[in-house]
Parts: C-alpha cells; sequence; structure tokens
C-alpha cells in the first residue's frame, strides 16, 4: 500500500540517487539526508464545552545552511514525526532549487480541522505558535501555511509570536493576510509556479500546451489555482478531484466554477458542470497530455504508474510519487517534472513577503510575478541543462544534484562546527 511508504525514507533515496551525479562525500552527503532537530510537543487545549483535549505536534528544522528554516504547517490527521521531517527536508532542496535564501523546515498537528470550531482551531494554533515561540523567529525558522492551514492560521502564530516576543516582527510567519503584512501574489503562487513548470516543459520539449489535456489530483490552493493559470494558457482541463471523488468532462471543466462550487458545497462532489465522475484511480490514470498530482504524498505508486497514460507529470504536491513509482515512471519514459521545482512558487513569494516585511516595503502583483517567473524559469533552465550535461536517469535527480551542491558549498564554506 502506498499509504505504508515512509516519506521520509523517500526523501532519503531521492538523495542517494543523486550521490552519484554530485561530488559529495558519503559522510557530507549522510548528513543532508538527516534532519538538524525536531520538536514534539503535546497540545492540551480546552474546547468550547469546557473539556480538555490533547494533540501531538511537530515542527521538523532539518537543515539551516543556506539561512532561516522555512516551512509550512499542516493540519492532517495523517501527520506523523516522519512526514513532518520528509516534508521538512524536500524544503531544504526545494529552496536550493530555487536558489533562495533558506534551509528547511516543516510543522504539523495531527487532527482534522473539520472536526473543530474556529475558536478551538484558534486555541490550538494559539497553543502550537507559543510551543514554538523560542525556535522560530525571522532570522531562526519561519513557517508558512500548508495543507489545511492559511492566512487565518498565520495571522493567529504572527500575533502570538509577536504578543509573547512584545515586538512587531511580520517576518516570523509567511503567507499572511495583505492587512497583516501578506504579500500580493502569495495565494496563487504555488499554482503559479507549477502552471510556469508545465509551460517551459511543453516548451522545451516541443510541445503545444494550448492542445494540452490535463488532469488534477487535488483540486485546494495548488491544484485549483493550477489548473486555472493552464486553462488561461489554453489548456483544456478535463478532470478534477478532491478526497470527495473526481469529476470529469472531455471537452473541458470550467475551473473557476469547479472552484466556486467547492468553496460554497465544501468538495467537488454534485458539481453540475462536469460529464462524467471518476474514482481517484481513474483520473490518475486517464489518457490526458499532462497529470498534475496536487494532492498528499505517495498517491501514485508502482501500481498506478504501469497504468498512467500521461506521458508528462508535474508534480504540485509534496512526494506525490512513490519511490517505486518514480522507477516505473523512468522506465517508462514519462517526463516526471519534480515537486522540488514545481512547487517551489510558494516558497519563492513566501520569501518576496519576507524581504518586503523587512524593508517595510510592498511590492505590486505585477513585480511579484515577474520575480517569481525569472526565478522559475532560471532554476527550470538549469534543470534541464544539469539534466543534458549528465547521465541523470530522472529530471528529479538532476534537480536534486543541483540542490544537494549547492547546500553543500554552504556548508563547506561555512567551515566544521562540533
Ligand atoms: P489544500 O488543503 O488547499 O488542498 C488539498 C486538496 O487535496 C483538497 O482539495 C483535498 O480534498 C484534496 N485531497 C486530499 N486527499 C485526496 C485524494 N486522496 N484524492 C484527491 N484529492 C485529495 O492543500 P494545498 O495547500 O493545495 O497543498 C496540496 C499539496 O501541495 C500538498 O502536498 C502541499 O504540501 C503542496 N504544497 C502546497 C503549497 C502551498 O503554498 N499551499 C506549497 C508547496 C507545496
Amino acid at each position: 500500500m502506498a499509504n505504508e511508504v515512509n516519506p521520509f525514507e523517500s526523501l532519503q533515496e531521492q538523495i542517494d540517487d543523486a550521490a552519484t551525479y554530485v561530488d559529495v562525500g558519503p559522510d557530507r552527503l549522510e548528513r543532508l539526508k538527516h534532519p538538524q532537530r525536531v520538536l514534539e510537543t503535546t497540545l492540551a487545549v480546552e474546547m468550547d464545552d469546557g473539556s480538555v483535549e490533547l494533540f501531538t505536534a511537530f515542527r521538523s528544522q532539518f537543515n539551516g545552511d543556506r539561512g532561516p528554516y522555512k516551512g509550512g504547517v499542516r493540519y492532517h490527521p495523517q501527520v506523523s514525526r516522519e512526514e513532518v521531517t520528509a516534508l521538512s527536508g524536500w524544503m531544504v532542496f526545494k529552496c536550493a532549487a530555487v536558489d533562495i535564501p533558506y534551509g528547511g523546515g516543516k510543522g504539523g498537528i495531527k487532527l482534522n480541522p473539520v472536526n473543530y470550531s474556529a475558536s478551538e482551531l484558534e486555541r490550538i494554533t494559539r497553543s502550537f505558535a507559543t510551543e514554538l515561540r523560542p525556535f522560530i523567529g525571522e532570522d531562526r525558522d519561519i513557517p508558512a501555511p500548508d495543507v489545511n492551514t492559511g492566512q487565518r492560521e498565520m495571522n493567529w502564530i504572527k500575533d502570538t509570536y509577536e504578543t509573547l516576543e512584545n515586538t512587531t516582527e511580520p517576518g516570523v510567519v509567511t503567507g499572511k493576510a495583505l492587512e497583516s503584512g501578506g504579500s500580493e501574489g502569495r495565494v496563487e503562487a504555488t499554482g503559479r509556479s507549477v502552471m510556469l513548470v508545465a509551460r517551459e516543459a511543453f516548451d522545451y520539449l516541443d510541445r503545444d500546451l494550448s492542445a494540452a489535456t490535463v488532469a488534477v489530483q487535488g483540486y485546494g490552493n495548488a491544484g485549483s489555482v493550477a489548473a486555472k493559470l493552464l486553462e488561461d494558457q489554453g489548456a483544456n482541463v478535463v478532470a478534477v478531484s478532491d478526497s470527495s471523488g473526481a469529476v470529469c468532462d472531455p471537452d473541458g471543466l470550467d475551473t473557476r466554477a469547479a472552484k466556486d462550487h467547492k468553496i460554497e458545497t465544501g468538495s467537488l462532489a454534485g458539481f453540475s458542470g462536469a460529464s462524467e465522475e471518476l474514482s481517484n484511480r481513474e483520473l490518475l490514470t486517464m489518457d490526458v497530455d499532462l497529470l498534475i498530482p496536487a494532492a498528499l504524498e505517495n498517491a501514485i505508486d508502482g501500481d498506478i504508474a504501469r497504468d498512467l497514460q500521461a506521458n508528462m507529470v508535474v508534480e504540485a504536491a509534496n512526494g506525490p510519487l512513490t519511490p517505486e513509482a518514480d522507477d516505473v515512471l523512468g522506465d517508462r519514459d514519462v517526463y516526471v517534472f519534480p515537486d522540488i521545482l514545481a512547487n517551489a512558487g510558494g516558497v519563492t513569494v513566501s520569501y518576496f513577503e519576507w524581504v518586503q516585511n523587512r524593508q517595510r516595503f510592498s511590492w505590486s502583483l505585477e513585480r511579484v510575478n515577474d520575480e517569481l517567473e525569472t526565478i522559475i524559469t532560471s532554476a527550470f533552465d538549469e534543470l534541464v541543462e544539469r539534466y543534458e550535461a549528465t547521465d541523470a536517469p530522472t529530471l528529479r535527480t538532476a534537480m536534486y544534484a543541483v540542490a544537494i551542491e549547492r547546500v553543500h558549498r554552504s556548508a563547506t564554506e561555512a567551515g566544521f562546527w562540533p
């Protein structure tokens, strides 16, 4: 079962795969396969009915050689130490892949947010922020949104931190609302980088994006924005899914109407603009030109990979392929444009938000999107250059080679500290 694949082991395997293509000794490489520290904490929070409930929460600081730890906070029943650690490691190599000055971190609380009221979620978030306070800060570790968290949660973390520290430090978290020091373009940034990578990929492979069919698994922040922006590029988004199931229309879906339906009803189920309903597996194995997994890790296992019909996958989610799926798709010459590049738009605009917070100066949406495009397309060019210059078997391995070398160089230049 894909869910039994340990994402932390997947990360370590990805680093091992790149070992042959980097000039880094085995001891130094081994260091890059383990987190620097992982905080595990139990939050005791009063519920609306006066009872007290306990929640397990984590923050992993994987590597800080290139700058402050950076990464999202996830609220999900599946959150575990291994998942948070893997996600924090992927952040290290993502920030290095797009060459922004951060290390990698990630956090999470094991809960299903639909089971809690807004005031309970606020108390849970403030309790977590209180535990995080000694470890975070704009020069230490900077949380951001991830699955089931957004501007609201970031505003609560910022407010808790600033109140306890008796300071004003908006750069302590990113992904905030504009009025709380957020950046233009942050909400759309992850989906935008997915679109940019898909656009560059079609161009690189001499294919026509405006004639392409697209299926998107996971219609949340990353997936729905990617779908909309790809539709704006002329692509035909024929199927989308969320945890309630998948909807499809071979003539193309109206991605904005699908999102409105999900906002209104809470899910894609019953969306009247679709002609068919599909299972999640049917969506993943559809005959489309481009598949975008944008839900959770391990969505595509070896079995699904063998049946997958798309010839190109652009990973919006973190770690959506199991290592076996990666091998199968590699053997089948399916182009997989890796998560650490494709979804790096989120952390890149988080970086812009942090820069703006430090400068107390806001950029226009146009500037944010222009600077994002420059960073993503440069990283794409570096990926393709490395892929062609080496015999790296996959685009992922080539991207990891670029990223690992950057992290290693920073560590080496700093010297060794016991
Ligand atoms: P989200 O909570 O907004 O959306 C996740 C979506 O996936 C939801 O619509 C949910 O219903 C759906 N989903 C869950 N399980 C599913 C399943 N089995 N089949 C189909 N759909 C399913 O989360 P998000 O922020 O869009 O994050 C999605 C992925 O993108 C995660 O892997 C996350 O780490 C990654 N990511 C997000 C950002 C960001 O800025 N939001 C940045 C980088 C990477």
